[in-house]
């Protein structure tokens, strides 16, 4: 007997909030703080990763009030992805979102969550912290323009 994953046989609104929360790889990705333009209204990438962002383990250390805390992170939703454009190629939710595969290296095809980390999707091996950069230096550490 052959079981299909429930990535392959639900749609992102019908998952339920565990398998909506499995999807995230964990890459941090959305967790870089990112600048916009004010007269053109384009986004930047920094390689500065929000405050409370764990660089070791990648993972937020307040994820249960992480919007209370720090007023721009992102809430994903079925209803939203499509709207967010800075999400990367990998991420699990923009994938579904467009009708494609999980990536092969994800958690929960391989079952393990390390697996980011070995596939180079992360971005704690080059990310900073928030904690040790002064605001005026954030263009500095500019590393991608959306839409590049
Ligand atoms: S970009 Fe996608 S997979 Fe990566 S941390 Fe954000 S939600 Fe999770
Ligand atoms: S509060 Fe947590 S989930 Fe939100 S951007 Fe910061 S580290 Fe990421």
């Amino acid at each position: 007997m052959s079981i299909t994953p429930f990535w392959q046989n639900k749609n992102l609104d019908e998952m339920t909030k565990a398998e909506w929360e499995s999807l995230c790889d964990g890459c941090g990705h959305c967790c870089l703080v990112k600048l916009q333009d004010e007269d053109t209204d384009k986004i930047y990438i920094t390689n500065v990763a929000c405050r409370l962002l764990d660089i070791e383990t990648c993972t937020c250390q307040d994820y249960p009030n992480r919007t209370k805390l720090v007023s721009h992170c992102l809430v994903l939703a079925a209803g939203n992805i499509d709207s967010i454009n800075y999400l990367p190629e990998t991420c699990a939710y923009r994938r579904l979102a467009q009708g494609l595969e999980l990536p092969q290296w994800h958690p929960l095809v391989m079952g393990n969550k390390d697996a980011v980390k070995n596939s180079g999707a992360s971005i704690c091996d080059y990310a900073i912290s928030e904690e040790y950069i002064h605001p005026e230096q954030l263009q500095e550490h500019i590393i991608n323009e959306v839409g590049d």
